[in-house]
């Protein structure tokens, strides 16, 4: 088999890209075990146009939103799928004075609001804010579409990809019966143990949530503490996450289902039954930004990667970006292009 490329990976990261070297008219195979415990089949699938305690704008949110919008629209026509939905966070205050800060910023942004109605499904004393112009992906409904479409055309190996089974040239690579001009690594967290690109500053962290079932709260906002409250498939919720910079294991944990039983204890009003635990490493990088790009001794290797805690609105606008690039020579942002640590570069 003789394709353009090669991709490793079918998390967000692997499926946008993947669908935008299609959309170019490039020849691909993906390969990718659908590992369930990856970032992609994990994360509940938000995108926040604000970030931090301060709710100021997120990095390129003008650019990278927008872009998002069309590119998951025009996918949910191609897939015959609804997977994308405008949502508000409801921001219950966690204290007097996050209450006032949320309430400075009002007006700073187009983003944050006041919210008047009663919650009647929790406790909550200190009044709640709202933030609006978010998106969420339903990543499950997507990935799992993707893949079936993938596996239809006969593009998709679901099996482990082995570094050791593939032979690297400059100018092309094999890997057991495909030729590809190039192999492009979208493969999460296990970029750190990718021998072409483990010399890039990844800065991985843990993150957890449970579903759980909630009858009687609506579906149609997100509710946000200490943790936050996202509606997930069918009837159930998201609750989550953890953000751990140092872990034993990758594993859920008791620790944090106990932290979601305490958090809930003192807000949610309602009743709920917690039907599965998960974990998985987010991407993250040291300076916050993906990496993407060639390997500046291979260029038949490139890495698409480090979407960190927002591979949902990174994943749409890079991938595009990438994919023109690698096929009309256009330039790849700068903060975002690994060229930034060539200095760091190891030997493969
Ligand atoms: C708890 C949690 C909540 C999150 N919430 C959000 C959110 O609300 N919004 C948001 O935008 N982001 C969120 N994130 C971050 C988001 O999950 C990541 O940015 C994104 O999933 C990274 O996507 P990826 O495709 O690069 O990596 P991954 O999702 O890890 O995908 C990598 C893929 O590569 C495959 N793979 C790797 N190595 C091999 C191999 N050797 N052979 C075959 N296959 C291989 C894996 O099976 C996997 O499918 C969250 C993350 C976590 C952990």
């Amino acid at each position: 088999m003789k394709v353009d490329y090669l991709i490793v990976g079918q998390g967000i990261a692997g499926t946008m890209f993947s669908y935008q070297l299609l959309q170019q008219g490039c020849k691909i195979a993906v390969i990718d075990t659908l590992n369930p415990a990856s970032a992609s089949r994990v994360a509940s699938g938000l995108i926040n146009p604000v970030t931090g305690k301060r709710h100021v704008k997120t990095w390129m949110a003008d650019e990278l939103i927008p872009t998002a919008v069309n590119i998951y629209t025009q996918m949910e026509r191609e897939l015959n799928l609804s997977f994308l939905e405008p949502v508000s966070i409801l921001n219950f205050h966690s204290s007097a004075e996050a209450q006032h800060s949320f309430n400075e910023r009002i007006g700073t942004n187009s983003f944050v609001h006041h919210y008047d109605s009663k919650q009647e499904g929790f406790n909550y004393e200190h009044g709640i804010g709202e933030i609006n112009g978010c998106l969420l992906i339903n990543l499950h409904a997507l990935l799992h579409a993707w893949s079936e479409k993938l596996q239809q055309s006969g593009l998709l190996l679901q099996e482990p990809f082995d570094i050791q089974d593939c032979a690297i040239t400059t100018n092309y690579i094999t890997y057991k019966n495909i030729e590809a001009d190039k192999i492009i690594f979208c493969d999460g967290a296990a970029a750190t143990r990718n021998p072409y690109f483990n010399y890039l500053p990844f800065r991985l962290n843990k993150g957890e949530a449970v579903i759980a079932r909630i009858p009687g709260l609506s579906p149609q906002s997100i509710y946000k503490r200490n943790l936050k409250i996202a509606p997930w498939q069918d009837d159930t919720f998201w609750i989550g996450a953890s953000f751990e910079w140092a872990y034993e294991h990758v594993n859920s944990t008791t620790a944090f289902t106990e932290r979601v039983q305490e958090e809930l204890k003192h807000w949610l009003k309602l009743p709920y039954e917690m039907i599965t635990h998960m974990a998985a490493e987010r991407p993250s990088t040291i300076d916050y930004k993906p990496f993407i790009g060639l390997h500046p001794q291979y260029a038949s290797v490139g890495i698409f990667n480090g979407m960190g805690t927002k591979g949902c609105s990174l994943g749409p606008y890079f991938a595009r970006e990438f994919a023109l690039h690698l096929t009309n020579g256009s330039s790849i942002t700068k903060d975002v292009d690994i060229s930034r640590f060539y200095t760091m570069q190891a030997p493969a």
